[in-house]
């Protein structure tokens, strides 16, 4: 998600990151420390003041003024750890995605401060501010995701659950970036500009934030991306409608009509942005416009036509196909043109309910 400006660039590109083969340099350990408590682990990051430490749960760090000894072993008997981890979990399909969750994490750190975890059933947290993440996710995520699946209509989905779904897949991973120059690093090597970015989904249900903007509405917007992609099954979608509709999982109907508004007045004074328009990628364009051809299709048309839409990209059928089969809009250019008459007559005073 971009913040309003002239510089907007893409936030939300179907990514295939790529777990990459960079190994570690490991230096097996044991440490121990002084209030009497033992662990056995790999030591994947040191600094004068703290030593942190993969342990088979997670990571954890340590102060060294609360270690009593650290004892290192041989590669060989790190390597014998780490197998006999993976052998034991290999069973457990979620410590297996868990294990591999937090090796890729550390390829996405760009800092030398090791990351911090905070961890849920629904999502897991790679952070700096156990404060922030605690005020802005603790307890909110699973409600988050179900907002938005019930707005989209989509009954198939689910979220982690340790009894009832424990699949690694279904959990959300968080990463919030404390530092602009760790964000900047992991923004560009998406290449989106770290300069007008706040947040972005970047598939299998991972999602990036600069903790700054790490905010309800950006957290709900960045959900909603990845949910809608998942219904889709990635469909191939305009991005003013990828756009639309994250605001409008995200969007009251009240907080809705000023952006509506917006693309309103543009269409009352010709100055509207086709949906077509190859070159127009701006804030206005993407989030306002494909807002209001949202509530158009979603709201105007009625939710039972808009459930049937998304189940149709569900299906495969083609964006344009799709708008054909439940709308009757030969192809975009028809929806442009119905969507600025419907902007022309409606009045944003009569948008009311969810
Ligand atoms: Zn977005």
């Amino acid at each position: 998600m971009e913040r309003k400006s002239n510089f907007s660039r893409y936030a939300t590109v179907p990514l295939f990151l790529i777990l990459s083969g960079v190994v570690i340099p490991v230096l097996a350990d044991e440490l121990a420390t002084s209030d009497g408590k033992h662990y056995e682990g790999v030591i994947v990051n040191q600094s004068p003041s703290s030593v942190t430490v993969r342990l088979k749960e997670g990571t954890m760090t340590f102060k060294r003024s609360d270690l009593k000894y650290i004892k290192k072993w041989s590669r060989q008997e790190n390597g014998a750890l780490t197998e006999k981890w993976s052998a034991s979990s290999a069973s457990d399909g979620s410590s297996q995605g868990r294990d591999e969750e937090l090796k890729f994490s550390d390829t996405v750190r760009y800092s030398d401060k090791p990351w911090q975890i905070y961890e849920e059933d629904a999502f897991i947290a790679f952070h700096h501010d156990e404060g922030i993440v605690r005020g802005r996710l603790k307890g909110k995520v699973g409600d988050y995701c179900k907002r938005v699946a019930d707005k989209f209509g989509y009954e198939e989905f689910k979220i982690y659950d340790e009894s009832a779904s424990p699949d690694w897949d279904l959990k959300f991973k968080f990463y919030s970036y404390g530092d602009f120059a760790s964000w900047k690093k992991a923004a560009q090597a998406r290449g989106f500009n770290p300069d007008t970015l706040m947040a972005f989904a970047a598939g299998n249900r991972r999602v990036f934030f600069y903790e700054l903007y790490m905010k309800t509405d950006v957290i709900y917007h960045e959900i909603a991306h990845e949910i809608y992609r998942e219904l889709t099954k990635e469909a191939n979608i305009p991005r003013w409608w990828s756009e639309g509709i994250a605001q409008y999982a995200l969007l009251t109907t009240g907080e809705a009509r000023r952006d509506i508004s917006n693309s309103r007045f543009r269409a009352m004074n010709n100055q509207h942005i086709p949906l077509l328009s190859p070159n127009n990628d701006s804030y206005e364009h993407n989030y306002e416009d494909g807002l209001s051809v949202v509530y158009f299709l979603a709201r105007d048309k009625g939710k039972d036509r808009f459930k049937e839409f998304n189940y149709n990209l569900r299906k495969g059928k083609g964006f344009e196909n799709s708008l054909f089969e439940v709308y009757g809009f030969d192809n975009i250019g028809a929806l442009d043109r119905a969507w600025v008459e419907y902007l022309k007559k409606m009045d944003v005073k009569d948008m009311v309910g969810e």
